[in-house]
């Protein structure tokens, strides 16, 4: 992607630096809840009581947070790999940069977009964090990966993930990170039309079968949302060879199944809720083609 001397966003709020490489959680919050993403261990009984505490004490959600991230690992999984505090690096500084451009882009693309349909696009911000994080949806570890909180517009990214993407999931390439910030951004487009809404009231007592079912549904509307996104980038003409298939390879990469057999070997399907790579992979390669939203209706119909 010929991203470098682009706009960068001035969405993007680096706390890094409060974190302390994974160790407070800055605002002298004192929980240290250890959210894992959908770990299945002993300890979640109690970690599920502490984080509604911890909700009925802040007023937040709880539910919004318990569903993990993007990308999370799967029970049994690693820890993220890689050096835990280089937050100030300056390999990591130009990937801020890259973020800030990738972010920047998102905010031209959806702005035309909503403007086209006579709606206005609200820019979200971008956190950057190192090691875990306190959003309105909850406390986050790193290990949930990157994710996107309804309550406060945010999207929060630990950047270490994207080593993640590429040593544990074989995930390279420039393209394959904006592809993870274009999913998240692609989660704020539905809050804002209010698909996110409608999904967290729907989910309210199913089963979680069920509720796993819908949220593949949200998940794959993000990833044609991004494909939709990099449609309109491929029309600057900055895309270059191979920018659109590293995504691709990406949206394989973290599928469901995939994930499972790399990190357990083998798959339950009950339990996806992203979404399979065959699935993940359509519906990115549907928004990148056609560039519609109205293609990227994932919430009725067979997908
Ligand atoms: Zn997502």
């Amino acid at each position: 992607m010929l991203w470098r001397g682009r706009r960068q966003s001035d969405n993007i709020e680096d706390e890094r630096s409060d974190s302390g490489g994974g160790g407070g959680l800055g605002g002298g919050g004192q929980f240290r809840v250890p959210i894992g993403g959908r770990t299945g261990g002993g300890g979640s009984i109690l970690l599920v009581i502490l984080v509604v505490l911890a909700g009925w004490y802040f007023g937040f959600d709880p539910s919004q947070i318990l569903g993990g991230g993007d990308g999370g690992l799967l029970p049994g999984g690693g820890q993220i790999t890689g050096t835990q505090d280089n937050g100030n690096a300056p390999a990591n500084d130009e990937m801020k940069q890259f973020v800030a451009t990738v972010l920047a882009d998102t905010e031209d693309t959806w702005t035309g977009i909503f403007k086209s349909q006579g709606l206005t696009y609200e820019d979200p911000k971008l956190v950057l964090f190192s090691g875990q994080v306190r959003s309105a949806c909850g406390f986050a570890s790193a290990a949930a990966g990157p994710f996107y909180c309804p309550g406060d517009h945010k999207v929060y990214l630990d950047m270490t993930f994207f080593q993640q993407l590429d040593q544990q999931f074989g995930a390279s390439g420039e393209f394959a990170r904006a592809y993870v910030v274009a999913h998240e951004v692609g989660h704020h487009v539905q809050n804002l039309t209010g698909i996110m809404g409608k999904f967290n009231q729907m989910r309210q007592g199913m089963s979680e079968a069920d509720a796993n079912q819908l949220s593949v549904r949200i998940e794959l509307q993000a990833d044609c949302f991004a494909g939709v996104w990099a449609h309109f980038t491929q029309q600057k003409g900055i895309l270059e060879q191979g920018d659109i298939e590293s995504a691709l390879n990406a949206a394989k990469q973290i599928g469901d199944d995939t994930l499972q057999k790399k990190m357990q070997g083998y798959v339950v399907p009950e339990s996806f809720n992203h979404g399979t790579s065959q699935q993940r992979q359509t519906w990115l390669a549907r928004g990148f083609k056609s560039g519609k939203l109205s293609d990227c209706n994932t919430m009725s119909g067979p997908i």
